[in-house]
């Protein structure tokens, strides 16, 4: 049976989504509202793909296959239908709702709908859809292609047989799955968030300089990377909604966003996208 999979949203994560399920086999419909970024999420592929023939770790020829399985469309109307779509668009509740409702008319009967979404509540998203039981969070990592972990997050609805075919999905695309329940920022975020929070906290308060926040963290705590890198790669914005949905959801005062990050974010430094976060980028 054809592997057929519908990814939304060709950006950071989008993207990297669509690359790990077509070296896996299937055959890829990636859209986006935003054609710049459907070109963009190509040649970003391609890219990453060449890279990895090069670094000795993929065959040309999987490379080439890899490629020919993605196919880029403008809309989701253009999309046959599959048995799993994954949405991975903008984090705001209104856009994935309404995206959903549009994207479980292209799945197949039994077919899984699953989101990216890292902060918004699963439940509240499948309540959108007419099933439920077959809504999911799929929550990959930033590179998707690197990094191991997908959090698989599971809905009051969702049934187990859809957790079951998740965790099947992405162990077929040689991820390693681990199943939480939905509550705001799952564990991941709800772990990690605090921490870079309290790094720009640091920073704001004059504690230290970037480099010397990121160089301690690292170090002395053996990251592979610094909180603030880590904030420049997941995106300032992605980093303030999430506070704000856990400050929110949680209704605790230790996740307030940092005044700092809401400032970066208004001034339209978000990061490694706009090349100018904490650090610059070239
Ligand atoms: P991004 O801003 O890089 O990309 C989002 C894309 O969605 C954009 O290309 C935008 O044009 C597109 N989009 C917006 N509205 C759309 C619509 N109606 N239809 C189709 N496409 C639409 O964001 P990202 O960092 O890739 O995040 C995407 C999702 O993944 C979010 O839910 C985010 O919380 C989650 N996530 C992000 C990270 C990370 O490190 N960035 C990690 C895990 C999960």
């Amino acid at each position: 049976m054809k592997k057929q999979l519908i990814v939304i949203g060709a950006g950071t994560m989008g993207r990297g989504i669509a690359q790990v399920f077509a070296q896996a086999g299937f055959d890829v419909c990636l859209t986006d509202a935003a054609p710049a970024a459907l070109d963009s999420a190509q040649a970003h592929i391609h890219k990453m793909l060449d890279r990895a023939v090069e670094k000795g770790k993929l065959g040309a020829g999987e490379a080439t296959a890899a490629k020919e399985r993605i196919r880029t469309v403008a809309s989701l109307s253009q999309t046959p239908s599959a048995s799993l779509i994954i949405e991975a668009a903008t984090e705001k509740p209104q856009i994935k709702t309404e995206i959903l409702k549009a994207a479980q008319n292209h799945l197949t009967d039994d077919g899984i709908l699953a989101t990216n979404t890292s902060s918004i509540s699963i439940t509240q998203l499948a309540a959108a859809t007419d099933h439920p039981d077959r809504f999911i969070g799929m929550h990959f990592f930033n590179p998707v292609p690197l990094m191991k972990l997908v959090e698989v997050v599971r809905g009051l609805e969702t049934s187990d047989e859809t957790v079951k075919r998740a965790v099947a999905l992405a162990e077929s695309t040689g991820k390693t799955p681990i199943c939480c329940n939905d509550h705001p920022g799952f564990v991941s975020n709800r772990v990690l968030m605090p921490m870079i929070n309290e790094a720009i906290f640091c920073l704001q308060d004059g504690v230290a300089e970037p480099d010397a926040i990121d160089g301690i963290m690292k170090l002395g705590m053996n990251h592979p990377m610094g909180p603030l890198a880590l904030a420049d790669l997941i995106g300032l914005d992605v980093c303030l909604f999430i506070l704000e949905v856990l400050h929110r959801d949680l209704g605790e005062d230790r996740y307030r966003p940092c005044p700092m990050l809401r400032k970066l974010v208004q001034a339209g430094r978000l990061g490694r996208k706009s090349k100018h976060g904490f650090f610059r980028y070239e």
